[in-house]
This record gives C-alpha cells, sequence and structure tokens, in this order.
C-alpha cells in the first residue's frame, strides 16, 4: 500500500466581537480567531496537512493572503477545493487525528458537530475524523486566552496500486 503522511498546524488571535468558527462550527464565545480568512485554525491546519501528505505545498501557496480574493474565505472553500486537488493527485483520507488547543470554551459537547461537519466538506466518514482538545494550563498566549492553535497529523493512500 502506498501511504503518505502529513502535518499541519495553525495559531489565530482571538478577538473580541469576531465569531468563533471552529472545524466549520459557530461556537457561542465572546471572541473568535481573527484572520485574512475566516480565520479557522482547525480547518486551515487539517487543509496543509492535506496538502503536505500529497506533496502540493502549504495554504499560503495556494491561497495567499496577500490576495483580496481569499479575505473572509469560508473554511469550506478552502477545504473543499484542497480536497479536489489531494484526489486530483491521486489519494485518499485514510484518517485524520486532530488537536485543538484552547482555554475555552470548553468544546466537549461540539466535538462531534465538528467531526461531522469536516468530514462532510472532504467526502468521508466523521469515523475516520478524531478531534481532541486541550487546554495549555493557564499558561502563556493561549493560557490567557488570547489564541487558539490547531495541529493535525492526516495519512493518505495513493488510488495506484
Ligand atoms: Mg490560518
Amino acid at each position: 500500500m502506498n501511504l503518505r503522511v502529513g502535518s499541519g498546524f495553525d495559531l489565530h488571535r482571538l478577538k473580541h466581537g469576531r465569531p468563533f468558527i471552529l472545524g466549520g462550527v459557530l461556537l457561542d464565545w465572546p471572541a473568535g480567531p481573527y484572520g485574512h480568512s475566516d480565520g479557522d485554525p482547525l480547518t486551515h491546519a487539517l487543509a496543509d496537512a492535506l496538502l503536505g501528505a500529497s506533496g502540493l505545498g502549504d495554504i499560503g501557496d495556494h491561497f495567499p493572503d496577500n490576495d483580496p480574493a481569499w479575505r473572509d474565505c469560508p473554511g469550506e472553500t478552502i477545504l473543499t477545493q484542497v480536497m479536489d486537488k489531494v484526489r486530483a493527485a491521486g489519494f485518499e483520507v485514510v484518517n485524520a487525528d486532530m488537536t485543538v488547543f484552547l482555554q475555552a470554551p470548553k468544546l466537549k459537547t461540539r466535538k462531534q458537530a465538528i467531526r461531522e461537519t469536516l468530514s462532510r466538506w472532504m467526502g468521508i466518514e466523521s469515523g475516520q475524523i478524531c478531534l481532541k482538545a486541550k487546554t495549555a494550563e493557564g499558561f502563556d498566549a493561549l493560557g490567557r486566552g488570547d489564541c487558539i492553535a490547531a495541529q493535525v497529523t492526516i495519512l493518505l493512500q495513493s488510488r495506484q496500486k
């Protein structure tokens, strides 16, 4: 079997008044990730992991943050376009293992919705995605709730035997 592993990381500042969209799901919280696009760090880390495993570069190569075309771009657009590129390169997703680092809000009740949303956008089963959440134990910018980060590891297999 021809397997390819990829990793992705992203971090965004949390800004008061921004919608908190994580993995495509709107969370009820007074601050949210700030970025040129929608600032969704989980979707961005996932897209970077997919591109890395496929040997297609990084998210900045495909969706430059100085290009007005991608301003406020929704994660769904980025992820579905990345999946089209991954499939065109001959790969399918085996599984994705994702960790979100944030102090608050708690993700426990929203994890399933995030897994279902991301798997729907990717055209895979939600069982192929695992989502974990960690706090930063109150330390540094993550612990103060000034930012949110996400880390993703993904495994792809080639359709060619
Ligand atoms: Mg980002």
